[in-house]
């Protein structure tokens, strides 16, 4: 397990020099694919490489002449980076721009400073009811495959998406073992793993990750490990687009707090929701499976289900005593959210602690303090 892991450790470290090397490792043309929704499985089809845009790992300097600085992590140190130069190995760049205010301003920024080879603008729409939001989005993947297409200079077939659907369902199936390991024997994984798993797949080309994690599951299924049942059981909700600090994590362990299961992005929402019946339309099975409501996500503008009501039937199934919302800042999906999200938690008595998430360093002593105190709490629950 310790070798699969450190692998895993080692591109996530450094993805910049990981996705570089891979380019020049395959000679396939790398697309950058703005985090949550575009659908990578049209990218791998086109026969070049989907990598999840990604928080960067340096402070934010030259991107502040181009963002603001109350704009989220990811989207902040994404123009730093890119104005830097740190991503001239990506091909292309895919954005959608309805998903919040921050992700609109993305493409004129990056057209502008930028100017990748390939650059597409998805819409994606909100999930109303109705046959035309159906439409439109099929229309969009439509054009959108097209686009893929012509860069690529591959004429993308159904076949070739229906080869590539396996594959990603594949992936969501091996992460979900994962989380099903996890979920009977939390012990066994440090949670900064676990986002550090889900991350690399994230980078990695699907079929050399789906190797890895074989051999990853078949090392945690025969692992043996001593249950800590003192430790308090609790779910993480939010963290939409991108890692959070894993030092936050180390600390939420440390307390004596236990993470058997989560609802982040880089977490169990990324691999939620196999492709199904995609035999005979595949592009129409890729828009249905954006059209699911559950997962909630905020940035879909779903109604008639309550993500609080969701995450607090994944605390339930993991016999989890709160939830904590980790909340990336400056992220208005999540943030305007959240007050009802509280209320419906407080109506239900369960313990919730939200935090603030960031890109730069935070004070962990507060954050440390806040926490302990939520340890107290759930514990006299
Ligand atoms: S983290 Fe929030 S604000 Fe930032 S891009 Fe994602 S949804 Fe938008």
């Amino acid at each position: 397990m310790k070798k699969v892991l450190a692998k895993i450790d080692e591109i996530t470290a450094d993805p910049y020099r990981y996705v570089a090397h891979l380019k020049e490792r395959t000679g396939k043309k790398i697309i950058g694919c703005f985090p949550m929704h575009v659908p990578e499985e049209l990218v791998h089809a086109a026969g070049m490489l989907p990598v999840v845009i990604w928080r960067g790992n340096e402070l934010v300097t030259w991107g502040h002449s181009h963002v603001p600085p109350y704009n989220c992590g990811v989207t902040r140190t994404f123009i730093d980076d890119a104005v830097k130069g740190k991503l001239q190995f990506m091909d292309g760049m895919v954005f959608h721009v309805r998903q919040c205010l921050q992700a609109g301003e993305f493409p004129l920024i990056i057209e502008r400073n930028v100017k990748p080879a390939y650059m597409e603008i998805l819409y994606l729409p909100p999930i109303y009811e109705g046959e035309a939001i159906k439409s439109f989005l099929l229309d969009d993947l439509i054009l959108f495959k097209e686009s893929l297409g012509n860069f690529s200079g591959k004429k993308i077939t159904d076949d070739d998406i229906i080869k590539s659907i396996g594959i990603y369902n594949e992936n969501r199936s091996l992460l979900g073992r994962i989380y099903e390991i996890r979920r009977e024997k939390p012990e066994i994984i440090k949670a900064k793993d676990v986002m550090k798993i889900v991350w690399s797949s994230m980078l990695m080309p699907k079929e050399d990750n789906n190797e890895l994690l074989k051999e990853l599951i078949s090392k945690m299924e025969k692992q043996e490990v001593k249950p800590e049942p003192d430790r308090l059981r609790i779910i993480l909700v939010g963290g939409l687009c991108q890692t959070i600090n894993f030092d936050i994590l180390d600390i939420m362990e440390e307390l004596g707090l236990i993470i058997p299961d989560d609802d982040l992005y880089v977490g169990s929402r990324y691999f939620a929701n196999k492709i199904t019946d995609f035999e005979k339309n595949p592009i129409k099975a890729i828009a249905n499976r954006y059209l699911k409501k559950t997962p909630l996500c905020p940035t879909k503008s779903v109604w008639d289900i309550h993500w609080a009501d969701e995450a607090i039937k994944k605390m339930k199934l993991n016999k989890a005593k709160g939830i904590i919302n980790v909340i990336v800042k400056f992220c208005p999906p999540h943030t305007t959210y959240y007050p009802d999200f509280k209320s419906v938690l407080a109506e239900n008595n369960i313990p919730e602690l939200a935090i603030e998430v960031e890109h730069e360093i935070i004070s962990f002593e507060s954050l440390k303090t806040r926490l302990q105190t939520f340890t107290e709490i759930v514990g006299g629950v």
